[in-house]
């Protein structure tokens, strides 16, 4: 049974949850702990349509997978990793400072610029842009993630590869 609950909360290329798992486990961390202090992280794999075009679609799975590995070694337990859409994932992390929190979204977004993803005897990088919203209180989670995608939407126009953190 709890094999069955694993694979019907997670997206099965990168074993991240899915949508509705990660919308279900926020839901509850946010109704059992009022006023906690929360950021939401959208996180999107720059020009990936080239990546696809230039080197095959199942290495750009392969990015796909691995980001998500990486991703996953930089958050902790009490944090949440989803895989969104196709090249982007969501994280929620619990407890940080906005400050705290940028440092975080900075160290993933360097981390992956200098990750090397190996296709057979070349080593590829591959670059993230990362939209942050922060919350002392964090309760709303659909206008939170729209204020953090406007923060992505503002890393792309700021040339990529970049961090932006929303403020009202
Ligand atoms: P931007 O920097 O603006 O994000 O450009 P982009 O090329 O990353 O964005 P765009 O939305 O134009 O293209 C995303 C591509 O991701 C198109 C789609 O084919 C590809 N994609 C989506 N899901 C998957 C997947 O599961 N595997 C692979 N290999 N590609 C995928
Ligand atoms: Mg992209
Ligand atoms: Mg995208």
């Amino acid at each position: 049974m709890k094999k069955l609950k694993l694979i019907s909360e997670s997206d099965h290329l990168t074993g991240a949850l899915n949508r509705r798992a990660f919308y279900q486990k926020l839901a509850r961390i946010t109704k059992y702990h009022k006023k906690q202090k929360g950021t939401l992280i959208i996180l999107d794999l720059d020009h990936f349509k080239q990546i696809n075009d230039t080197y095959a679609h199942s290495f750009g799975d392969i990015v796909i997978k691995e980001t998500a590995e990486q991703l996953k070694k930089q958050i902790s337990k009490q944090d949440l990793l989803a895989r969104w859409g196709g090249e982007e994932f969501l994280i929620f992390l619990r407890g940080y400072d906005e400050q705290e929190a940028k440092i975080i979204a900075n160290t993933m977004q360097q981390h992956i610029a200098q990750y090397e993803f190996i296709l057979t005897d070349e080593a590829i990088n591959a670059t993230v842009s990362i939209g942050v919203y922060h919350s002392n209180n964090i309760q709303l989670l659909d206008e939170g993630i729209n204020h953090a995608d406007e923060a992505l939407y503002k890393a792309k126009a700021n040339g990529r590869n970049c961090v932006v953190v929303y403020n009202e």
